[in-house]
């Protein structure tokens, strides 16, 4: 055992140590005042042996043990104690008074020192488990107590529980920082966990396990597992009050149960942690963790990797999706849409890679592969008599890059293509990214009479301040409010205010994710320029795009 190991030891079974210590300090005395009897008397040096009981006493029981057990070794070695055996000669009384008087001294400055001692020692054992600021337990104790329940539930068996493990992560932290000053994380956790702990009940427990994050440990019957985190994220969209403001803050949580597998803490922590990540990365309020999400995770880290292997060993390819004009009938253009056959993991759609892409340069050179593949494209269907614009997604990134506008100009007039045969498609997140470049970009592409689409109009920032600043022709209207057409009231709303306001500004709609003839026939009432969607075709590759295009050209002539 090293040091380390006995204090714990010895802190741990401290309680027990104490009770044997009240029965063996008692017989250490005893045979102390016996060996200085059997010597000869007090006038040996044997008496000293008796601060042997007196400093363990203090030790162990603290200044009122040591107080108490000194006056007792005092009184064992006190009057009736010879000097000297033999001869009979009895002590002064000064004597014994000023031995038991050191000897409570020894005792009771022992028995301080160990509380003190001891005081520090439960103070650094409670910091190891806690958070100094907030005082609520950390990560550490989590751990622990998870560790804890594990062994429980196998000693009930019979009797066993579940147990939820939510992760709750504050957003936003750097704004609520400039807007209350950087202190207040720490403020705003304390008073999320004191509304959280008085809204559940008393056996859940609420820890603080990162600056913006808290965690909570609760016992649910599996049935109601789902209800219970939903409870507590219904409640997290409450207002807190913080001083005398009543303030939302937004949070995303991530959940695992304990209790269906055997796992260790830390993977309980980790299974959290993957479902808070991907609720992030999905927009989600929650979700719940799956294996399914422990595969993608693992997958993709070595996705950036493999993506750029793909680029050179030809394992992406482009389907094309078309656009269809409601007025006529007609195709009247395509979207470019990337496709990654991965060797392992079979078809990767490309939600899974481009916003992973996206936070790297990676997505300059995956850009540059389909405005490259989309140009040979339309050369190749000029040769065939084809002539349909092709749109490219492209993001914030690329247009910001100053290569790219250039590089695509220089590409149409290399291959003898007119800007009106590419459309480029932003999303608003990437048109207000950085704005005053945009605009000049986009300027320069739409002096080429390359058209700009805003795509997933709806979802993003919908700040209309912007389109006024920028040369936008068409607004492509978010599949998430098409889908609900035209039943859903709210989406209704929606899509009638884009339309009107997009008419206003003499921009053209497209509506996407159109996927029956019911919404596709809403959508020509209330004048929607174009669509697209499963109900036309599924985005498909070259080939069979043609085959199609054919085919569609041929009923609708
Ligand atoms: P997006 O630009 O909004 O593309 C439309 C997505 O909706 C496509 O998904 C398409 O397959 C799907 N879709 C089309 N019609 C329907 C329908 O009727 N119903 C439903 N439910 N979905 C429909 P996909 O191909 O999986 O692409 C997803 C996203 O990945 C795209 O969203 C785009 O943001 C991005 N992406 C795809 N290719 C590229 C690319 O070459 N470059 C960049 N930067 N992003 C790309
Ligand atoms: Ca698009
Ligand atoms: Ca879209």
């Amino acid at each position: 055992m090293n040091n380390k190991a006995i204090v714990q030891y010895y802190f741990q079974h401290h309680r027990i140590i104490q009770k044997l210590s009240i029965f063996i300090i008692p017989v250490l005395i005893g045979l102390v005042t016996a060996l200085v009897w059997q010597t000869g008397g007090i006038k040996f040096v044997y008496s000293h042996s008796m601060y042997i009981p007196i400093l363990l006493a203090g030790f162990v029981l603290g200044l009122p043990g040591g107080v108490f057990f000194a006056l007792v070794a005092g009184i064992a070695l006190g009057p009736w104690m010879p000097i000297d055996t033999v001869t009979g000669e009895m002590q002064q009384p000064i004597n014994w008074i000023y031995r038991t008087g050191y000897f409570v001294l020894i005792g009771g400055l022992s028995g301080a020192m160990n509380d003190s001692l001891r005081r520090y020692i439960e103070y650094l054992s409670w910091l190891a488990k806690h958070d100094v600021t907030t005082g609520l337990s950390n990560r550490k104790s989590l751990l622990e107590h998870i560790r804890g329940l594990r062994r429980k539930s196998r000693l009930q068996k019979h009797n066993q529980k579940q147990f939820v493990l939510m992760l709750i992560n504050v957003d936003n932290v750097r704004g609520l920082e400039g807007a209350f000053g950087f202190k207040v994380t720490d403020r705003i956790i304390k008073v999320f966990a004191a509304f959280l702990a008085g809204n559940l009940t008393e056996k859940t427990r609420i820890y603080r396990t990162d600056t913006d994050q808290l965690a909570i440990l609760m016992a649910a019957k599996d049935v109601n597992s789902e209800q219970l985190v939903q409870h507590i994220v219904a409640l997290l969209k409450e207002s807190v009050s913080f001083d005398s403001y009543s303030i939302y803050v937004p949070t995303h949580v991530g959940a695992t149960i304990i209790g269906e597998t055997y796992e260790t803490p830390e993977t309980y922590l980790q299974q959290a942690g993957l479902a808070l990540a991907s609720a992030y990365s999905r927009k989600r309020d929650y979700t719940q963790f799956s294996s399914a999400l422990e595969t993608n995770a693992q997958r993709n880290i070595t996705l950036l990797s493999d993506l750029q292997n793909a680029l050179r060993l030809n394992q992406l390819s482009i389907h094309y999706q078309p656009k269809i004009d409601l007025k006529s009938n007609t195709v009247c253009g395509v979207e470019a849409l990337l496709r990654w056959q991965h060797p392992l993991y079979g078809n990767i759609p490309p939600s899974d890679f481009i916003p992973q892409a996206e936070q790297s340069t990676l997505i300059l050179h995956i850009t540059a592969y389909v405005v490259k593949q989309v140009t040979e494209q339309i050369v190749t269907w000029r040769a065939a008599g084809i002539k349909l614009p092709i749109a490219i997604n492209v993001s914030s990134h690329d247009i910001t890059d100053n290569g790219f506008v250039t590089n695509l100009l220089v590409l149409l007039e290399r291959s003898e293509i007119q800007g009106n045969l590419i459309e480029i498609e932003l999303t608003e997140g990437a048109l207000i990214h950085n704005l005053e470049q945009t605009q000049v970009e986009l300027l320069r592409l739409s002096n080429a009479r390359i058209a700009i689409s805003v795509d997933d109009f709806g979802t993003g920032y919908s700040s209309l301040q912007y389109m006024h600043r920028l040369p936008i022709s068409v607004i492509k209207i978010d599949k998430s409010f098409v889908s609900g057409l035209p039943n859903d009231n709210g989406a209704k709303h929606i899509v009638n205010a884009a339309i009107a306001l997009a008419k206003n500004m003499g921009i053209k709609t497209i509506a996407e994710g159109v996927e029956t003839p019911a919404v596709a026939s809403y959508l020509k009432e209330i004048d929607c320029d174009f669509v697209q969607g499963f109900y036309y075709s599924k985005p498909l590759p070259e080939d069979e795009f043609v085959s199609w295009y054919r085919a569609f050209r041929a009923i609708n002539a």
